[in-house]
């Protein structure tokens, strides 16, 4: 008899955990297939440290080729899946395409940034959800600091040194906290601007910063951001962006350049082309991870709506405990569907969370246990380290030299600005010149600052199509 095809798409958090599950049930008996875009696994919470150049941007990847042995891997982004045929298109980093058949499917796509209908606001601000974005991000907040430096306008050094984030969960908490610490070392280093502080903007509309978390972790992070001199400005959001800066709801216009938007995550728009029962945009599944009427079909992770049993009604928040934990019973689940045990309803109860604020700093709560200060940050940090399934080393090396020594303040500029748009549903993959992803809808590059030396063009030919078309999904905060 041949062996069962199990086909995993998305080598992320909870696609990485049902594969290294499976590879360990499977024992040879079954072929497994993890198709990602990339050759790693991108620890995510991480990514605020590699913007603010904490960790070299390798430390928070996880090759897959060298933890999954026994898990075949194609590289490729998933574009239809016949579900009748069982089935699954892809296409490859080289345009190639190709078909995977599978018995199993398991579908960990994860999310994408979530946009808002705001002028302005997809040409000018940039996302925060894959490496790409985050090392675009490093170098655009250098090369804003070494612009204002060699600037002869009072106004112009204002504005390049002026950074706005927008959304105050937990990724633009940590960017903003981070950033702070990070422009003030390179300030440190320019003695034209000694007399000028980078002023950081954190504006949320909800009332609180962290205002998913316990109110103690907002209390926390609230105060850290305060006395670093982040401006932390709830029920306040933006009504427009241009080049040269942001209009805010309350109507004061800030010069800047930068616009982070971190406003939250809605799911891969590759679950809405399956013509399946959505919850918010999440694929709907059962306690068991399959989905209704398909039950060789599982979904996982933030782009699964897993009923969440511990709070009758509501679904799990696409959160990494959540998808690492969902990975495994999608991994266990799928064996147990070809005959290795009884499948288990997801049940998790939430252990916590942690928020790094940068140096000593973080806000956390342990088994609900509200931390702050230097317990925080040794417990936010021994956190990541246990959670990164490798690389622990290299990135506990990255933060002993970060304690000992200046930030490296280099820009590569590899990475365009019009290269990492916001609307995008490839996070993980920067856009090349002339590629299939290139920019169709303009470089939104206006006010970013791109005037490095790369021969790259500033506006990429536009020659082809995204991924998949983009569908007017509904949008769930992953904030
Ligand atoms: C900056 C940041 C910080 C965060 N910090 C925290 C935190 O501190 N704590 C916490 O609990 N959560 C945090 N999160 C949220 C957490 O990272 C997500 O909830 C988690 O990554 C979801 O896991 P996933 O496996 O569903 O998706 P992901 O981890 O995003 O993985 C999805 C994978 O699918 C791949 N993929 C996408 N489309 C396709 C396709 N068409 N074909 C093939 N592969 C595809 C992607 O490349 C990726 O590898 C953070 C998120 C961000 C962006």
């Amino acid at each position: 008899m041949s062996r069962p095809r199990i086909v995993i798409v998305g080598a992320g958090f909870a696609g990485f955990r049902a594969a290294r599950t499976l590879e360990r049930a499977a024992r040879g008996r079954a072929d497994i297939t993890l198709l990602n875009p990339t050759d790693y696994f991108l620890y995510l919470p991480l990514l605020p440290q590699v913007a603010s150049g904490v960790l070299e941007a390798r430390r928070v990847t996880v090759s897959l080729p060298g933890t999954l042995r026994g898990v075949r891997h194609v590289l490729g982004e998933a574009g239809r899946i016949d579900l009748d045929a069982r089935t699954v298109h892809y296409t490859g980093p080289e345009d190639d395409t190709g078909t995977l058949s599978y018995d199993r499917l398991v579908l960990a796509a994860g999310s994408v940034n979530k946009l808002l209908p705001i002028p302005g606001v997809a040409e000018h601000a940039h996302g925060f959800r894959g490496l790409p974005e985050a090392l675009y991000l490093r170098d655009h907040i250098t090369r804003q600091v070494e612009l204002a430096a060699s600037a002869d306008n009072a106004a112009e050094r204002v504005a390049r040194c002026t950074f706005a984030v927008v959304g105050a969960g937990y990724t633009g908490t940590e960017v903003a906290a981070h950033g702070q610490l990070f422009t003030d070392s390179l300030t440190r280093s320019q003695p034209s601007l000694k007399d000028l502080r980078p002023r950081w903007l954190l504006l949320d509309v909800a009332s609180r910063v962290l205002p998913e978390l316990d109110e103690r972790l907002s209390r926390t992070a609230d105060r850290v951001l305060r006395e670093r001199g982040v401006e932390v400005r709830t029920e306040t959001s933006v009504k427009e962006a241009t080049p040269d800066g942001v209009l805010l709801t309350d109507g004061e216009f800030v010069d800047t350049r930068t616009l982070v938007w971190c406003v939250g995550v809605r799911p891969d728009p590759l679950v809405d082309s399956l013509g399946l029962p959505l919850e918010r945009g999440r694929l709907l599944v059962g306690p068991t991870l399959q989905v209704p009427g398909r039950p060789e079909v599982f979904a996982c992770g933030d782009a699964a709506a897993v009923p969440d049993l511990e709070n009758p009604g509501q679904y799990t928040p696409m959160t990494a405990q959540h998808a690492w934990r969902q990975g495994q019973v999608a991994g266990r689940n799928v064996a147990a569907s070809l005959g290795g045990g009884e499948p288990r309803p997801y049940r998790h109860r939430n252990l916590g969370f942690v928020v790094d604020l940068g140096g000593a700093q973080a806000a956390a709560d342990p088994l609900g246990i509200p931390l702050s200060g230097v317990p925080a940050g040794l417990v936010t940090r021994g956190y990541h380290l246990a959670a990164m399934p490798g690389n622990r080393v290299r990135v506990a090396a990255d933060w002993l030299l970060d304690a000992v020594l200046p930030r490296q303040s280099v820009q590569l500029g590899l990475v365009r600005s019009w290269s990492v748009p916001l609307d995008t549903a490839s996070p993980e993959l920067a856009r090349v010149p002339g590629g299939r992803r290139a920019a169709s809808s303009g470089p939104g590059a206006a006010h970013t600052g791109d005037t490095g030396n790369s021969s790259a063009p500033l506006v990429a030919p536009s020659t082809g199509t995204p991924k998949n078309p983009r569908p007017d999904t509904p949008s769930e905060g992953g904030q």
